[in-house]
């Protein structure tokens, strides 16, 4: 069976849902947007709160890494989303777009012409719908809900006074001239509900004729007239079919599922692919390689009282948040739990142009899976950071030519030895701001480290041993001109004709911040590229 398009788009993530919306505004254009995961109608996707209950299950493609060399051989739990809003259904909604320098780099150092940051500003404004900045450094008409935390917990204030005490400043805007600082993160919601992608920009646009969305159904490869991509098979419930693609096939399925789909499709390391058995289209020996994602390390403090979103986890306690939620559009349920960060110096300010640490702050403790809590019956609050340019790569490769197997993802996290000295920064940073009168007044102990690590090689083994995804995983399709380059600056695959990748895959290298509002500007300026606006 075949369908046809004019545009077929592989994956209904931050990137993926931008497409299809831009593409389809002219009603000529056929779009098709397949997505694998399911519709994004659970409820706990559209409550800010529900980003902790969401890092395993069902909205998770069920990722784990390969055994981790410098980090004790671990298996890390790899959070990645498997659902309609990609990413942005599912994450802590933080709104970070990195530092302008980030982009700069890209086009200075890394080959990607028209990707400075004087070039793509004009995308984030265009995406952004913040409901309290305003000015040279935002936007807010577009279709993505940005919004201030509506009652920020106590412990987060407390946590920006702490770091203040620390010695970093308030910063009111992460987003603005100036990233370095401690303050509360604006976060992609509106009206106290998550805005993902799928909420921001399909949604209003479903009516369209010309746009089909199929979700539940697993692109399987694409297919090739010679060396131009006409169109892809997938799968839905074992039925297989063809959508076919007159203009253009655009991959957007993500860090680790765009390169698993080119390798299933022939396009790769030859020599990989030959090994799965799979003919070869076009050997492109970067596709899968420069794999980079951030190594988060958390601290774990347990509080004397209450205070913290924790007592939610109660049943009883838990009812009356969302009966709270539910009737007066307020309470703990509005919270996105990661609400307090600040962007930092490891060796202090002044020792880098830009801030190379980041950190997150969350009004609880044993949010995520993966990360320790606090003892039954007890409240805590957990501290995050992570070096933002790690100079560790690793790779995406295939377990087997069934796409059905999930591919083999080895972050290689910590590969680097500054990588482990500045993270290693970061935790020492993190005590000390927890150590600070603000926080003391709340905190009882922290038990994630303990007192005993005190020695740098106490603080590297505890990096090694609790450190974690930071759910980043970027260029392992990256844009560029070198030979290691899958795509080039209009985001087209080398060697092959029809064929676009544009999703956080073909970041040249990690900015440094979360990679939501960055992976939705890529997705913003590709529709343009592919229109001819750019
Ligand atoms: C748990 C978590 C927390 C995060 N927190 C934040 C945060 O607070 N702030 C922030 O800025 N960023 C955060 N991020 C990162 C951010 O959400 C991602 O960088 C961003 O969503 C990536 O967008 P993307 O379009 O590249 O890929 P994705 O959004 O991952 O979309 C890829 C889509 O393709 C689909 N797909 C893959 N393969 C196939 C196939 N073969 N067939 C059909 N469909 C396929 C997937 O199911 C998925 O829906 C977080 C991510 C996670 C997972």
């Amino acid at each position: 069976m075949a369908n046809g398009f004019d545009y077929v788009i592989v994956g209904g993530g931050s990137s993926g849902c931008v497409l299809a919306a831009r593409l389809s505004e002219n009603p000529d254009a056929r779009v098709c947007l397949i997505e694998a995961g399911g519709q994004d109608n659970h409820p706990l996707i559209h409550m800010p709160v529900g980003f902790s209950k969401m890092t395993t299950g069902p909205f998770t493609w069920g990722l784990v890494t390969a055994p981790q060399k410098h980090v004790n051989n671990r298996e890390i739990p790899y959070a990645q989303a498997k659902v309609l809003g990609g990413g942005s259904s599912i994450n802590a909604e933080i709104f970070t777009r990195g530092h302008p320098s980030d982009y700069d780099r890209w086009a200075q150092e890394e080959g990607a012409d028209g990707w400075a940051f004087k070039d793509i500003k004009k995308y984030f404004l265009r995406s952004e719908g913040n409901t309290m900045l305003s000015g040279e450094w935002h936007g807010t008409d577009g279709p993505l809900g940005v919004s201030n935390v509506a009652e920020p917990n106590p412990l987060s204030r407390a946590f920006v006074q702490s770091c203040q005490e620390r010695g970093i400043p308030y910063n009111p805007d992460f987003n603005g001239p100036m990233q370095e600082g401690a303050g509360l993160y604006q976060t992609t919601t509106r009206n106290n509900r998550r805005c993902s992608a799928a909420v921001g920009y399909l949604r209003p646009v479903l009516h369209r004729k010309n746009l089909t969305v199929i979700t539940s159904a697993l692109v399987l490869r694409v297919v090739f007239n010679g060396k131009r991509a006409s169109g892809v098979e997938y799968a839905v419930k074992g039925a297989k079919t063809i959508a076919e693609a007159s203009s253009e096939v655009i991959i957007t399925s993500g860090a680790i599922g765009s390169p698993k789909l080119l390798m299933l499709s022939g396009l790769g390391p030859a020599a990989h692919l030959s090994a799965h058995g799979i003919d070869v289209v076009e050997d492109i020996p970067g596709v899968g390689q420069n794999l980079t994602d951030h190594f988060g390390i958390d601290i774990v403090a347990e509080i004397k009282g209450h205070e913290s979103l924790d007592k939610y986890k109660k049943p009883h306690m838990a009812l009356w948040a969302g009966i709270q939620y539910a009737l007066f559009n307020s309470g703990p349920v509005t919270s996105n739990v990661v609400e307090g960060g600040a962007f930092w110096y490891a060796d202090g300010p002044g020792s880098k142009p830009c801030p190379d640490l980041q950190f997150h702050f969350l009004a609880g403790a044993g949010a995520e899976a993966g990360v320790p809590g606090v003892p039954a019956g007890s409240s805590g609050i957990t501290l995050n950071s992570y070096t933002v340019r790690p100079k560790s790569r690793g790779t995406v490769t295939l377990r087997s030519a069934d796409p059905r197997d999930n591919p083999i993802v080895d972050p290689n996290f910590l590969a680097e030895p500054d990588d482990l000295r500045v993270s290693t920064e970061g935790v020492k940073i993190s005590r000390e701001i927890f150590s600070q009168s603000s926080l003391q007044k709340y905190v009882k102990a922290i038990h994630f480290p303990d007192n005993n690590v005190r020695a740098q090689a106490e603080f590297e083994a505890y990096a090694r041993q609790y450190g974690r995804t930071s759910y980043h995983p970027t260029c392992s399709c990256k844009m560029g001109k070198d030979e290691m380059a899958v795509v080039d600056p209009q985001l087209r695959v080398r060697g092959i004709d029809g064929l676009r990748i544009c999703d956080s895959s073909v970041m040249p290298s990690l900015v440094g911040s979360n990679t939501n509002a960055p992976s939705i500007m890529i997705g913003e300026k590709a529709s343009d590229l592919i229109r001819g606006n750019a």
